[in-house]
């Protein structure tokens, strides 16, 4: 929504390049398997194929709720936690971030980064996080 920020619908290095497959709280899973309930038939049976495939998979990893044609998250009203604050909050000095995030916090030093520190405390409230293969063969 805003021009001069990179990250925009299509933007998808961050969802194709991550250490392992999204890991959720419950709460999380529930909105996200809600959010895939509600796609097309033939779109959610291939993105439920490909998270059980992404399942132990090593570095990077491409996120199974990703649309591989048009580089959108399927999902993106239920998106996890942590895929709402990425690019958008600092640890410390670290922004957490892809390498055009990371440039912006050398080049503008005045950008007002969240504080993810505080974000994760309030993430670990929600409860144990779990590999969104896990709670998709759960059946829950
Ligand atoms: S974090 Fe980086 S790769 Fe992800 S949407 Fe933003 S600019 Fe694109
Ligand atoms: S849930 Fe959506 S935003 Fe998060 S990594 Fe997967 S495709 Fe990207």
């Amino acid at each position: 929504m805003h021009p001069d920020w990179p990250c925009h619908k299509g933007c998808d290095d961050c969802c194709r390049s991550l250490a392992s497959e999204p890991r959720v709280s419950e709460k999380e899973w529930q909105r996200i398997a809600q959010a895939i309930d509600a796609l097309p038939i033939q779109v959610a049976e291939p993105a439920r194929q490909r998270i059980r495939e992404a399942a132990g998979r090593a570095r990077p990893v491409s996120c199974g709720l990703l649309d591989p044609a048009s580089g959108a998250c399927l999902i993106y009203e239920a998106r996890p936690i942590a895929c709402r604050s990425y690019g958008f909050y600092a640890e410390r000095e670290k922004v957490l971030g892809c390498s055009r995030i990371e440039a912006i916090a050398r080049e503008a030093p005045d950008v007002l980064w969240g504080n993810h520190a505080a974000l994760g405390a309030e993430l670990r409230e929600l409860g144990e996080a779990r590999e969104l293969s896990v709670w998709l063969e759960s059946g829950y």
